[in-house]
Order: structure tokens, then sequence, then C-alpha cells
């Protein structure tokens, strides 16, 4: 008797803290997987995770599904991008965020660091996760934003945001390295629409897009033309498709140049505004920008190692 009860005393004594400690994680539901890859790196073990956009996914035409509904009604903290990002989804957020813990992180951004929306006179562009530099104050803001929710794990929240941020720091060393190395002539990157705006600023690059800073916006043949015009004029031999936009206009621009005797190929894949699969190195922030910064300095004549800064990117993108 006495035996069993001193058993069951031990038991409490060391339950108790390890109940405190092992409280559920917070159930948090970001839209990008950008985001979503954010919260995980600085939520580590507090956090579970629930991403609403996947690989190829467009978050310019996205909506909520009835189960992404359904994951935002159960979950602690809702993160988005704002910056008008998820256009279709503005209404919905600014209803939620009555209700619900919900942080549009990319509002955090300090405004005098970002570009002009081409479209709206006052938005700006969201693309910001092009930038590492820019993408810190978005950690940060994700960092804050699981604290709110749960600051006696403060601590973890911000070792752990610290040890991402190095990583980011590792990645802007990287791209400096590798993008420094193309020929200033070749410094033009072509893509589908224009979510390469704040990577262009960063390292140098003329950015065009087929289409504006929306997906939404058509692009007409007075546009495809034009480009075509500008890659015969400026020996432009490298374009890229995008991961989350449809490869058409960027078919259209090659056949109109061959057509005029010039050659164009695609360079590569980037990832726009998407990350890549699941449960793969290109499927991280880290790894997305490795990926593209590898492929654009290859293709565009400049010096990159053939699998990106730690060798983790597939072989053959
Ligand atoms: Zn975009």
């Amino acid at each position: 008797m006495i035996r069993r009860s001193f058993l069951a005393a031990l038991a409490l004594a060391f339950s108790m803290p390890v109940a405190a400690w092992a409280e559920a994680p917070l159930k948090v539901v970001a839209t990008t997987g950008m985001i979503a890859d954010a919260a995980r790196q600085v939520g580590g073990d507090q956090v579970e995770v629930t991403g609403l956009m996947g690989p190829g996914v467009d978050p310019h035409a996205y909506r909520q599904t009835r189960s992404d509904i359904v994951a935002m009604t159960r979950a602690d903290l809702i993160l988005w991008h704002g910056l008008y990002l998820e256009a279709q989804m503005e209404d919905f957020f600014h209803d939620l965020e009555r209700k619900r813990a919900v942080v549009a992180v990319a509002e955090g951004v300090d405004k005098s660091k970002l570009r002009a929306h081409d479209d709206y006179a006052d938005k700006y562009d969201p693309h910001v996760w092009m930038s590492p530099v820019l993408w810190r104050e978005v950690v940060l803001e994700v960092q804050g934003a699981l604290t709110d929710i749960r600051p006696e794990a403060a601590g973890l929240f911000a070792a752990n945001a610290q040890a991402h941020l190095a990583d980011i720091d590792r990645l802007a060393a990287y791209a400096e390295n590798v993008l420094s190395s193309v020929p200033e002539n070749s410094r033009v990157l072509l893509t589908a629409h224009d979510a390469f705006g704040y990577f262009g600023q960063s390292y140098g690059f003329e950015v065009l897009g087929i289409q504006g800073i929306s997906t939404q916006s058509e692009a007409g043949l007075n546009r495809i033309s034009e480009l075509v015009d500008l890659l015969v004029d400026r020996q432009i031999t490298a374009v890229f498709v995008e991961s989350s936009v449809s490869d058409r206009s960027i078919r259209a621009l090659i056949e109109g140049a061959a057509a005029k005797g010039h050659k164009v190929t695609i360079g590569g894949e980037l990832f726009s505004d998407a990350m890549g699969a699941e449960g793969t190195y290109e499927g991280t922030y880290i790894g997305m920008l490795d990926h593209n910064i590898t492929v654009i300095g290859s293709a565009l004549n400049g010096d990159a190692p053939g699998r990106g800064m730690d060798g983790k990117l597939s072989a053959g993108f």
C-alpha cells in the first residue's frame, strides 16, 4: 500500500513538469509554402503547420476551399502574406481577423523597402521572398506572431529564428557570389510574370515579365511582339518558365524569336510563387531560392556549382 502510493507520488512528481512542457503543438495554418516553411523553422516542435497552397499553386488566383476553412476554424494562429498577394482572399481574411488570431506577415516589412505595384497606385509588389534580406523581416514577423500566442516558448522561438536567419544570410552571400559572376550584358531575367522585381533590384538584373505583377492580368499580343524584338535586339538567348504559371506565353515568345532567326532556349524552370515538392530540399524556402539562384547563374553564363549552395539540389534541373 505504502509502496504504491510512493510510486504514484513519484509518477506525479515527474509527470507534472513533463506535462507542462509537452503542451499540444500550436495548430498553425499558413497560406503560401514559404510562410509555412518559416513557421516550421521558427516553431520547431511547438507547432503543427498546415500550408494551404502546395507546389505549383498560384497565390494570385487562389481561393479558400471548404477544407481550408475547416483547418482555419481549428487553428490557433493563421498566417497569410498580405500586400495583396492573396487577392481573391482579402475580404475573407479581413473578416476572419475579427474572430481569430490572423497575421499578415509581409505587411510587417518596412514599406520604404517595397517596390510600387504596377497595377495599383496604393499597393506594393508582394514578392518579397525573392530577396533574402526582405524575407528576414518576414521570419521575424512569424517569430513575433508565434510568441504572442505562446509566450512561454519565446526563448525557443528566438533561438530557432536566429538559426534560420543565419541560413538565410548564408543564402544571401551565395546569391551575391553566383549572380555577380554573370556577365553584365547577360543580366536580363525574362519570365512569365513579374515576380522577380526584388531579385533584380538586389542583384542588378533587368527583370522583364510578360504579364505584370499579378498573373491575373492578361498579356497582350503587343507585349509579346515587343519582347520578341527586345530578345532579338539584345541577343538574349535564355528565358525562364515558372512552376506556378502556364508556360504558354514563354513558348509564344520563343517561337516569335525563331521566326526572326534568333534562337532562344528555356534557361530552366524557376520557383516564383510556390516552392518545390513537399519533403524535398526545393520544397523549403532555402532550397527554393538556392534552385533559382543556381539555375539563373548557370543559364546566364555565370559560375554556379552544379548542385547549388550545399550540393543538395536535385540533379538535372
Ligand atoms: Zn506572383
